[in-house]
């Protein structure tokens, strides 16, 4: 059960480009037709009724936005009525109002497919028991990964976020193989089975993590195995281009496969909007080639990565993202220097004695200051080899080696940041309160 759909997952290179020119055209004489914003953004593009010749003409399509889901706010991008729709979801934006995703039959098949696509690609067996602790609701993330695991013939526990003690409970008795759930979740579950008694090698079955929503680095990865001793897997998407499921790192563990059958990538300079070379980092596009009743053109996700093409072990040869370095929307500019804090996590993680919680604050005196809170790593508080003094002075040195600007840091007792039971809240920007 290495793959859920073989044809389409083992695909080679010139099949799935071929299959993608043809439901290239199709999707925008379709969103032509169907979306009016569409049919005045073509136009206003120059484009013609028929622009798609070859696959590099994705290029003269026009970008959309967020910002042209909130203004065609709530219905106004739906390509189908609404007594075709099936199921709805929304995220809650920064500001106001809710962005909403429609979804008709074929869209959420399509959704669970590309899910059980994901689920096998991570090692998901038949036998295994997922716990899911994403939240249910209008969130993706909880049904998406529900779907899926259905879709390959997994038992699904829908517990939703939250509640840890039962939680741990579940996973205990239930025996629970698989944990989907956010990064900085997986940590904290792992914190709290070691604080409530539990044995996590001798009480716990699971093996493997699906885990995903929030950009995490490497060495978070390598915390969450050795706290939980399971594989850890990440999985990428955004409510807007269905949800989970737009790419999913298989058992090598080194890039996620984007099903480039459904979702058409492209790399751009943020800045500037150009298109990039195949392999350069920069913020991630999707065209969605077949979703019927919310399509999106040359969606731009504010997410930085490098996309591989290189052909991978596990015989897939969808390309794949090198980890989602952060997002554009994300970076901080301090005092005139561009700050990502998957950069700070980077350098933190790295460091011996730093616990897995720290928090980056950044308040303007007369100058911009960045402040770095970050836990002790509780096996190390009281050891005797913890000095704060020195520990400070490794983290100062090589946050600024990295960062290029000075950062105070401030250590802390294990234990001390609030935990969150959904995304971690890592950056609090105090000069936007200003
Ligand atoms: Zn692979």
């Amino acid at each position: 059960m290495a793959f859920f759909e073989p044809p389409l997952e083992k695909m080679r290179p010139a099949k799935i480009e071929a299959l993608q020119l043809q439901r290239l055209k199709k999707i925008v004489r379709y969103v032509a037709t169907r979306v009016p914003f569409y049919r005045k953004r073509l136009k206003q593009a120059k484009v013609n009724s028929d622009p798609i010749g070859k696959l590099e003409d994705v290029q003269k399509l026009p970008f959309t936005m967020k910002d042209d889901l909130r203004s065609n706010y709530p219905y106004g991008l739906l390509a189908v009525p609404i007594e075709d729709i099936v199921e709805f979801h929304a995220s809650s934006g920064t500001t106001g109002k809710p962005t909403v995703v429609g979804y008709n039959r074929h869209d959420l098949e399509t959704w669970t497919r590309l899910m059980g696509r994901c689920y096998a690609a991570a090692g998901a067996r038949k036998g295994d028991v997922v716990q899911n602790a994403y939240g249910y609701g209008l969130f993706t993330g909880g049904l998406g990964f529900h779907y899926g695991a259905q879709a390959l013939g997994l038992a699904v526990w829908p517990m939703s976020s939250g509640n840890t003690k039962r939680q741990l409970l579940f996973m205990k008795d239930m025996g629970s193989t698989i944990l989907a759930s956010t990064p900085s979740y997986a940590l904290y579950v792992g914190e709290e089975a070691k604080k409530e008694g539990y044995n996590l090698e001798k009480d716990f079955k699971l093996r493997l993590g699906m885990f995903g929503a929030e950009p995490w680095s490497e060495e978070a990865r390598r915390k969450v195995q050795d706290t939980l001793g399971i594989r850890a897997n990440d999985c990428y998407g955004l409510s807007e281009l269905y949800g989970p499921g737009v790419a999913m790192e298989c058992e090598e563990q080194h890039g996620l496969h984007i099903w480039t059958d459904e979702f058409l990538p492209e790399t751009i300079d943020p800045a500037t909007g150009k298109v990039l070379e195949p392999g350069e980092r920069g913020e991630l596009v999707f065209t969605m080639l077949t979703r019927e009743a919310m399509p999106l053109l040359r969606y731009r996700t504010r997410d930085l990565a490098r996309i591989d093409m290189e052909e991978c072990e596990c015989g897939r040869y969808h390309p794949r993202i090198m980890r989602v370095t952060g997002r554009s929307d994300d970076m901080l500019i301090i005092g005139g220097v561009n700050v990502f804090p998957s950069q700070v996590e980077h350098v933190l993680m790295g460091i011996e004695g730093v616990g897995e919680w720290y928090e980056i604050i950044v308040d303007r005196d007369i100058l911009d200051r960045l402040h770095v809170r970050v836990e002790v790593d509780p096996k190390f508080y009281g050891s005797p080899e913890f000095d704060p003094q020195i520990l400070q002075q490794t983290i100062t040195e090589e946050l600024r080696a990295v960062l290029t600007v000075f950062a105070r840091v401030e250590l802390l007792k294990p234990g001390t940041i609030t935990r969150t039971e959904g995304k971690a809240k890592r950056v609090v920007d105090l000069r936007k309160q200003l």
